[in-house]
């Protein structure tokens, strides 16, 4: 790259107002909340899989109040095929102290936004940037995956962010538009910079990419942690919760047998579902979503 950081601003910026995708999480229409539930979402979940979920969920509970005063199995099951449901649970939560101590509002600090059950530092940076326009370092995924190829000239960071990582993030926040300059470096990582196949000839920084302009060698580092699925416990915890979303009320231990036959797996997707509040049995040996 330049031998100027701030080179990258322009390009990337002007790369994101050509580019971007119209998502309604993003722009001057969309509240705090929308943008703190899309960043719920999003935080394990691909944009195409978020969006029906995302539109239903807001046209349900518009408001941090409205999702409070329902149940949080309500939300458990409004969270559908998106996985991870603690989530959902962590969404609710928040919302409650959302209502207890913001008086409904979503807050606009940093501070205040971490203190929320759910949201660690990512979050609420990303919520303090996207939609307060704070400035703030946003490290997801994407983001580190285009610092680490243009700047540190490897194919991908760390494990876990690192100390460097975050001091190098802080010094490219630009004075001017800092939110924009997070939500198009995401942008970026999300559509031109990818894990698998980045598109060099078509990324606007590619002249200055450090990755890129030393021939794109190859990773080196420790094992990246792979997203298995098929046959993991997570998998049968899937299996389990969609019978519970699917039903009305409780349902019998039967059922869930029926989900997944393999006993020893089941019981283990079953008690750590009933551990993170998920379900929970009620009597005569059946279970539900919480109350
Ligand atoms: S040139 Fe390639 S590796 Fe570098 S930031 Fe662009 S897409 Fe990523």
């Amino acid at each position: 790259m330049g031998d100027d950081m701030s080179d990258l601003h322009e390009p990337i910026l002007r790369w994101y107002d050509e580019h971007a995708r119209d998502l309604p999480w993003r722009g001057p229409g969309a509240t705090p909340w929308a943008v703190m539930v899309s960043e719920f979402m999003l935080q394990q979940t691909p944009v195409a899989r978020v969006l029906p979920v995302f539109e239903s969920w807001m046209s349900t509970w518009p408001t941090p109040a409205a999702l409070a005063g329902s149940p949080s199995g309500e939300a458990v099951r409004a969270w559908g095929r998106l996985g991870y449901p603690r989530r959902a649970l962590r969404l609710h939560a928040a919302a409650l102290a959302i209502v207890e101590r913001h008086a409904g509002e979503v807050p606009a600090s940093y501070d205040d936004l971490i203190a929320l059950p759910g949201v660690g530092d990512y979050t609420a940076s990303a919520i303090a940037s996207f939609a307060f326009g704070g400035r703030h370092a946003v490290l997801d995924t994407n983001v580190r995956r285009v610092f680490a190829r243009a700047v540190a000239g490897g194919e991908f960071p760390a494990p876990a962010v690192t100390k460097a990582e975050r001091v190098l993030a802080e010094s490219l926040v630009p004075e001017e538009q800092p939110a924009t300059w997070a939500v198009a470096v995401m942008e970026l990582g999300a559509l031109v910079c990818t894990a698998a196949n980045p598109s060099c000839p078509q990324c606007p920084i590619q002249d200055q990419c450090a990755w890129n302009t030393s021939g794109r060698p190859a990773y080196d580092g420790p094992p990246r942690r792979g997203q298995a699925w098929a046959g993991t416990d997570r998998m049968v915890r899937g299996r389990l919760m969609a019978v519970l979303r699917d039903a009305e009320g409780s349902v019998s231990r039967d059922r869930l047998e029926a989900a997944w036959s393999e006993p020893v797996q089941r019981e283990r997707a079953l008690k750590s579902l009933i551990a993170d509040g998920l379900l929970v049995e009620t009597a005569g040996d059946r279970y539900a979503l919480p109350g």
